[in-house]
């Protein structure tokens, strides 16, 4: 099942993944779901079980360039295609559970190259979500269709951050940024 069309009605933040730039952070959203790819590949399900560590659903990671971590399945085309290095394979960074991302804080050292990732549990984690172009070439490669990256949901982003302002017409719709 892709990520959700309608992403991210009917989800909550869960947290945020903090860029150690102090400025930079880009949000999870959950509940996750068990229905999705990562829980029926044989690969992502071998490499925790090879790691010993449950898998547990997971939510999606990022707001306007959102990666559905339960449909991820560590392919890696996403970090291929992206021209401006959005994603990075976050355990290459912190070789963390997935389910302990939430909160912490990642310098974006993590590598970006699709054959490095830790192994088929690992995620691309849009750590530099703020450097999308949107040009889209992601969402095309994704084989199961994880992630939606849509400008428009900024304004989640901000609402949960706290940081919305109601644009009025005739406004600059970019003079809050
Ligand atoms: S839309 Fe383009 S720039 Fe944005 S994350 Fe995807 S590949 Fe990178």
């Amino acid at each position: 099942m892709p990520i959700a069309e309608n992403f991210p009605e009917g989800l909550k933040p869960s947290g945020k993944i903090m860029h150690s730039d102090g400025e930079n952070f880009h949000f999870m959203w959950g509940p996750g779901r068990s229905d999705a790819e990562a829980f029926s590949n044989d690969e992502v399900k071998a490499a925790y079980k090879a790691r010993g560590e449950k898998q547990v659903p997971l939510g999606v990671s990022g707001t306007m360039v959102a990666v559905d971590w339960d449909s991820c399945v560590a392919d890696g085309a996403c970090i291929e295609a992206c021209p401006v290095q959005v994603f990075q394979w976050y355990r290459t960074e912190k070789d963390i559970p997935a389910a302990k991302v939430v909160n912490q804080t990642f310098e974006g050292t993590g590598s970006d190259v699709k054959e490095e990732r830790k192994d088929y549990t690992d995620k691309a984690d849009p750590i530099r979500e703020h450097d999308c172009i949107w040009c889209m070439a992601c969402v095309s490669v994704c084989p199961p269709e994880a992630i939606k990256v849509d400008q428009s949901n900024l304004e989640h982003h901000e609402k949960a951050a706290g940081t919305y302002t109601k644009i009025e017409a005739g406004e600059n719709p970019h003079a809050h940024d």
